[in-house]
């Protein structure tokens, strides 16, 4: 076979060669230790969690060692093609600061020197390759029906090997006329690499998660160009991986068992491998069981998700590095203040058989990122998010940005900040007690406060209430009536006698918290209290005395 003939009919076009791409896209010139990592999303325009979670490995892997991150497009897919999609996942990464140094940086625009990024504009190059592999007699055409693939399939079922390799690559050693026939006949060809592997050879590669891994060596013919010219993953993969000088391939572990496959190419194409790093699906309990989270049943791996709900980019950060590395926490337990880009990220503290997503955890998780933000941050931030998500609470914000933000001061910006809010959709039944439109009054008491208490505790306090007071006033206003109401303004006092008294100072308390808020539970009730305004006060505290009169 003359496989310089072969490799002229097959890509009679194609000029270039690899020399030419070699010296086109030369070696980085990066310190010593810098790694190349990439994201590779095929543009669907979804986003899920896994892939963010993924993307922030790899982001992370090229950020902790001042190195390159960079977005390739994988489209070689038209059907699965979307408009827009790319801008969508571009946004959706870089709301949790992940933005990359070069490549696709927004749809249609590209930056850096190993252009292009998009697949599609990259068929020339696939295709100067697979003419050197076939010039080199390491690629063939081959000229199999979907038919005849078909029956193959159905041939192998009971078979350890499958595909196209042995007696099945059938198109492995046609003569040059046998092709130059097929091809004036009109009939479609894929090329296929011709696989050096042998049955029982191994193939060993030290994944930088998973560590040392042996598996069976291929010796499967895969296609590296599909009849359209397009190659298929197999093959961008390595051409693209190697032309854009990647170091790192971190990616979802579904990929491991075509590592092999990879690692072939890397090698008939004369190219050093990069490191691979597969990252473990995240997990979801289920039944006692584990399953992937998935985008069909868990409203949660879509990244859209968390800002509609109104999480902060800085809590699903922190949540995503509590799943990626094992000593995260101790780590924040150590440096409580510390911004997440000092956190020393260590792909070997991956976890290798998948992170579990848990909802609770990422709730504690933001509900201590947001205790510990200024007040007028989390209004700015959840105003942010009302003006999308929920213009109700962002037209309550907008009647006075000043009392709002100090309504989210309450108990916050002190050594103990309650830890109320999980996610911006919190807010609205948060503060809704502070806003005539939204406060639904509900007289229900606990402890020992009873209608009858009220009433007297009512009676006295709508008098007494001064909104001049200072705090150290406002509460000795609130024991000093105790007595008058047959409680004693100490808790530790009732305890010892209690058939003596009707209650104490909480109970009266109580019974101040629910005519003004409805709940039993509140922050600081003196902030509450100055907040609401006297007006607002008086007539609740009214408004409560006249039910628990009927109650009584
Ligand atoms: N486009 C591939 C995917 O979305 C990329 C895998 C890779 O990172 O190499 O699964």
């Amino acid at each position: 076979m003359d496989n310089l003939k072969l490799a002229e009919l097959l890509f009679k076009d194609i000029d270039k060669t690899p020399e030419y791409y070699e010296e086109r896209y030369p070696q980085r010139d990066l310190k010593e230790g810098a790694r190349v990592t990439r994201f590779a999303p095929s543009p669907t325009g979804f986003l899920h969690f896994g892939n963010l979670f993924t993307c922030l490995v790899s982001y992370k892997t090229a950020k902790s060692t001042n190195g390159v991150f960079y977005v390739r497009v994988e489209d070689t897919d038209q059907k699965r093609k979307v408009d827009g999609a790319i801008e969508v996942m571009l946004k959706g990464l870089s709301v949790y600061g992940i933005v990359p140094d070069e490549g696709v940086v927004s749809e249609g625009e590209e930056k850096g020197d190993y252009a292009p990024y998009y697949q599609s504009a990259r068929k020339e190059i696939y295709q100067a390759y697979a003419k050197s592999l076939v010039q080199q007699g390491l690629a063939y055409p081959c000229f199999m029906t979907p038919e005849e693939l078909d029956e193959i399939r159905a041939a192998q079922e009971n078979e350890s090997i499958k595909g196209i390799w042995g007696k099945w690559a059938k198109h492995r050693d046609l003569s040059l006329e046998e092709i130059k026939k097929n091809i004036a006949d009109g009939k479609a060809w894929t090329l296929r690499l011709k696989s050096p592997g042998s049955v029982d050879g191994k193939c060993f590669f030290d994944d930088m998660i998973k560590g040392k891994i042996e598996m069976p060596e291929n010796v499967q013919d895969v296609v590296i160009l599909k009849s359209d010219g397009i190659p298929t993953y197999h093959f961008a993969h390595a051409v693209d991986d190697h032309l854009m000088r990647t170091t790192h391939v971190v990616r979802g572990d579904e990929w491991i068992s075509s590592t092999p496959i990879h690692l072939q190419l890397f090698k008939v194409l004369g190219f050093k491998p990069p490191k691979y790093a597969h990252v473990a699906p995240i997990m979801k309990e289920e039944n006692g069981g584990k399953r992937k989270l998935s985008k069909r049943k868990d409203p949660e791996a879509a990244v859209t998700y968390y800002a509609e709900e109104g999480y902060p980019s800085e809590s699903v950060n922190e949540y995503m590095l509590t799943l990626a590395n094992s000593n995260f926490e101790d780590w924040r337990r150590m440096n409580k203040d510390e911004s997440l880009d000092k956190f020393p990220f260590n792909l070997k503290k991956m976890s290798v058989s998948g992170a579990l997503f848990d909802m609770v955890k990422l709730t504690d998780v933001s509900k201590n990122v947001i205790s510990k933000m200024p007040a007028q941050k989390v209004y700015s931030l959840s105003y942010e998010w009302a003006k999308e998500y929920n213009p109700a609470l962002a037209a309550l914000y907008e009647k006075d940005a000043e009392r709002a933000t100090a309504i989210l001061n309450i108990d916050r910006e002190n050594k103990k900040p309650r830890k109320d809010i999980a996610k911006w959709s919190d807010i609205p039944d948060y503060i809704s007690y502070m806003y005539g439109e939204t406060f639904v009054p509900c007289y229900e008491l606990t402890g020992n406060a009873t209608p009858a208490l009220a009433v007297k505790v009512l009676e006295k306090y709508v008098d007494l209430v001064n909104l001049g007071d200072s705090k150290d006033e406002w509460f000795e206003r609130i024991k000093g009536m105790c007595e008058s109401v047959g409680c004693t303004p100490n808790v530790k006092e009732y305890k010892q006698n209690p058939e003596v008294f009707d209650g104490h100072v909480g109970d009266v308390s109580t019974v101040i918290r629910v005519a003004l808020t409805g709940r039993t539970n509140t922050p600081d009730l003196y902030a509450i209290t100055a907040l609401l305004g006297e007006e607002t006060v008086k007539q609740r505290l009214n408004a409560a005395l006249d039910y628990y009169k009927e109650k009584a």
